[in-house]
């Protein structure tokens, strides 16, 4: 069996250039093992570091180690864990739930590990992690110490990895519904039912700045459980959650009685078709908010996601109040920071209204967001006022 891989130059330039994966077609040598972590060598068969080994994945090798010394052991997964975890020293002052682990964004590639208070969610995305089930798992209660760690293996990219979509109780117990903290606002996340592991992190801080900067009438327009609404509900006199779906909105229901906030409305309805009545009807908002799901859920659906996206912009834009606020955001990780910036400024123009760049936003901190590695970075946000 040997489990050494050798790569093409193509291949290697990739690792040197800061991106972590090798694709199959630039592996010259594969390895004829299980997944697992395979040593990597260069196309002279000198070491260049370990790798996580998917045999069945278009994305055979993901670097782990770019010294040749090193041992992928269990003492290993811990210091990459730990290494997470102090970067994120401070976090717990916000909030109870953040991201301890963003993947190749933490060079721990093709795992995510969610915090929820004394509990955990892990996505292994890939078959050579896979292989590190119980190493990772124990490396997690060691540096977190939490009662309880939830598999939310149901993603559908694990059927590109060969490996079964599941969602498995790995350690402890991990309770349905887990109270978050969030700069003061209190939301339930749902572990084993949520979307992603339960709540969308990724937006926390923009949804904390929408909150302080909120006044008057505000539309929450994508608004799933609630979590912006809740705080513009802070500073706003009335608020609108909007989403099409009735159970999603449910659950932000809850959220507004366990913040005790009695200025929520709740609609069921389509956003495009909200926004182009009450544009119709010439009612205007203080504050809106637009974070919408992925319009671009590929690469060849991203002209339709751009009028998609710049559609509710512009009608979002003409909705606002003389010095009305609009935060907006695109979690599309096709459609790239410039591109987002060209929409926005193609909506302006149309929309005949005098809008500011006040902030560009991204991302919370906690999901690090690598220079090198464009996957790792698919949020863009804007804080944008009108002026006229
Ligand atoms: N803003 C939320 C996350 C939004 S997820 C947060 O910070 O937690 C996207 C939401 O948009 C989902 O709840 C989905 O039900 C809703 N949605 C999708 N298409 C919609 C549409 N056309 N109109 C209204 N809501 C929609």
């Amino acid at each position: 069996m040997s489990d050494i891989a050798v790569v093409t130059v193509k291949g290697m330039r990739r690792w040197e250039s800061g991106h972590p994966w090798i694709y199959r077609s630039d592996v010259s040598e594969r390895p004829n093992m299980p997944p697992g972590v395979v040593q990597v060598r260069d196309n002279r068969k000198r070491p260049l570091g370990w790798a996580l080994w998917s045999p069945r994945s278009e994305i055979s090798l993901r670097l782990l180690d770019s010294d040749p010394g090193a041992t992928i052991n269990e003492a290993w997964w811990q210091g990459r864990i730990q290494d997470a975890f102090a970067r994120r020293v401070g976090l717990d002052s916000v909030t109870n739930a953040y991201r301890l682990v963003h993947g190749e964004g933490d060079a721990l590639p093709s795992l995510v590990v969610d915090r929820y208070d004394r509990w955990a969610v892990v996505q292994m995305m890939s078959a050579g992690l896979e292989a590190f089930r119980d190493a990772i798992v124990e490396a997690i209660v060691h540096v977190t110490r939490v009662d309880g760690i939830l598999a939310r293996n149901d993603v559908p990219l694990r059927s590109k990895e060969g490996l079964p979509r599941e969602t498995v109780l790995l350690h402890g117990d991990v309770p349905h519904e887990i109270e978050v903290d969030e700069y003061g606002i209190r939301y339930i996340a749902a572990p084993w039912t949520g979307q992603k592991t339960g709540a969308f992190l990724d937006q926390r801080d923009s949804r904390h700045r929408a909150g302080e900067v909120a006044r008057g009438t505000a539309l929450d327009c994508f608004s799933y459980h609630g979590s912006f609404a809740l705080h513009l509900a802070r500073n706003a006199d009335t608020v609108i959650a909007l989403d099409s779906s009735a159970h999603a909105l449910e659950r932000a229901k809850q959220n507004a009685t366990l913040n005790g906030f009695d200025n929520i409305e709740f609609v069921e309805a389509n956003a495009f078709d909200f926004l182009r009545e009450r544009e119709r009807e010439g009612v205007t908002y203080d504050t809106i908010v637009l974070d919408p799901p992925a319009f671009a859920k590929t690469r060849s659906s991203l002209p339709a996601a751009l009028r998609g996206y710049k559609d509710i912009n512009l009608r979002a834009m003409r909705l606002l109040s003389p010095n009305g606020i609009l935060y907006t955001a695109s979690c599309s990780f096709h459609l790239g920071k410039a591109l987002f910036l060209e929409m926005l400024e193609s909506a302006a123009a149309d929309s005949g209204r005098q809008i500011m760049l006040r902030e560009i936003r991204g991302q919370s901190i906690d999901h690090p967001e690598i220079l090198t590695i464009p996957e790792t970075g698919y949020i863009k946000g804007a804080l944008l006022q009108a002026v006229d």
